[in-house]
């Protein structure tokens, strides 16, 4: 009778491949995975330990879980930061595993099934991804980690607090690992980090994220590469290349978190930029490859954040037009520096002004989305909705983050390929297209 498990994956894409790389390891060991805790004999939850309303999510997960009776091996960056708390107060979860040698996954899931309760936060190991590994992504698409932790300190994260320094992957162990997913059928490698911008400046002091993309280049076959989280401070050497060889492979797409715009308040996040130097960045961007596409992300309420800092910021939003941006409120975590910054903005103000940016890029947004209008472009097509309704996703679409383009076909169309399609209508963040086969 074989043993089951049922696997809760919590927070960011770095995350996702931890959770498919415990599957590996599990699935080796002659564990099974269900699709719902129910048919579980027990459950992992890889939680997220990164600001309080992710914490107290996976929390809330061990918590339902165990009112359901089940057994609970607890995962994940929330124990890389609390283990010894966790194990001594969250008495719910049975075994607390550490994240930095997931080959050791199968010892705790055996204690947890065996009624044990104890904490196994194994050494780190050099490569902790399984190159050939379920995956959690929808059809065509995967996440390809490419280093782990950070160095830049920004000072209200905790990120290196929970994963430590950056460590950059081997090159050759990553053309390994996507031309696994490429002879598996997947169609975009999607390549994250903390900082994938800082690939290689652990190893060699110098950005390798070029040379990396150069050995992508060599591979065989027709897919998609895209850049996820790119440190504005030192956006890597890699335009010249795109410009040369982007050709459809390297999606001019790129995911730079500005955070902020004001200078005095980037300081005090311990980030380098300014409104002038990160509009500077988007020129040269926008310069060599003009049908960029750009994400980012700002952080509201940080602390001495004040009305003429999001002037500032209002007034960036409107030169840069950004195609996509994420709002979040600053969340003050104990153990780094912006913890003991004030004056404090209270959450109201923080979250108002969250809104208010959310709201001023909701525009920005659906007018950049109608550039493509009546424009053909590949999409990647990831499920059905209805009768000849298709939900994909083009180059201008990160998975997870951004809108879906909806395919009319007459045709069936196989999940996880490309089609190309005329983009005829817009509809929010959603594009609406016909498919041309
Ligand atoms: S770049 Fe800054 S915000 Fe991002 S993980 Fe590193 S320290 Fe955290």
């Amino acid at each position: 009778m074989s043993k089951t498990y049922f696997l809760d994956p919590f927070g960011c894409a770095k995350n996702q491949v931890d959770a498919e790389t415990l599957m590996a390891y599990l699935n080796d060991a002659g564990w099974v995975s269900t699709f719902s805790p129910e048919e579980a004999d027990i459950v992992i939850v890889n939680s997220c330990g990164f600001i309080e309303a992710a914490k107290r999510e996976s929390i809330n997960a061990v918590l339902e879980h165990k009112r359901n009776g089940k057994r609970i091996v607890l995962a994940g960056c929330l124990v890389e930061r609390y283990a010894k708390d966790l194990f001594e107060s969250l008495t719910e979860a049975d075994v607390i595993f550490g994240n930095k040698d997931l080959s050791k996954i199968a010892s705790a899931a055996d204690a947890a099934l065996h009624g044990a309760r104890m904490q196994l936060i194994p050494l780190p190991t050099d490569d902790n991804v399984r190159k050939n590994r379920p995956l959690l992504s929808l059809p065509g698409s995967a996440y390809v980690k490419i280093t782990e932790g950070c160095n830049n300190h920004c000072s209200f994260c905790s990120i290196p607090l929970i994963r430590g320094g950056l460590k950059s992957r081997k090159i050759e162990d990553i053309i390994d690992e996507c031309q696994t997913l490429l002879d598996r059928g997947i169609k975009e490698l999607c390549l994250v980090g903390q900082d994938i911008a800082a690939f290689g400046m652990d190893s060699s002091s110098r950005q390798l994220l070029l040379t990396l993309l150069e050995a992508l280049f060599c591979l065989n076959g027709n897919f998609w590469v895209r850049l996820l989280y790119l440190h504005p401070d030192h956006f890597p050497p890699i335009l010249d290349f795109l410009k040369k060889n982007g050709g459809g492979r390297f999606l001019p797409y790129f995911d730079i978190p500005f955070q902020h715009a004001s200078k005095s308040l980037l300081q005090k996040m311990n980030r380098k930029g300014c409104a002038e130097d990160y509009l500077a960045l988007l020129d040269r961007i926008r310069d060599a490859l003009p049908s960029s596409v750009i994400r980012s992300t700002f952080l509201l309420g940080f602390p001495g954040e004040t009305d003429a800092d999001m002037e500032t910021l209002f007034d960036f939003q409107e030169k840069a037009r950004l195609d996509w941006a994420g709002c979040f409120t600053y969340s003050r975590e104990e153990n780094t520096p912006a913890n003991s910054m004030k004056p404090h903005v209270p959450k109201r103000v923080a979250e108002r002004r969250r809104s208010l940016v959310q709201e001023k890029q909701t525009v920005i947004t659906e007018k950049q989305l109608d550039r493509f209008m009546g424009q053909k472009f590949d999409v990647l097509v990831e499920e059905e909705v209805d009768d000849g309704l298709y939900l994909g996703r083009m180059f201008a679409q990160a998975p997870e983050v951004d809108g879906a383009v909806v395919v009319h076909a007459d045709t069936a169309l196989r999940f996880g390929s490309f089609v190309s399609c005329k983009i005829t209508a817009r509809a929010g963040f959603d594009l609406t297209a016909e498919c041309i086969l």
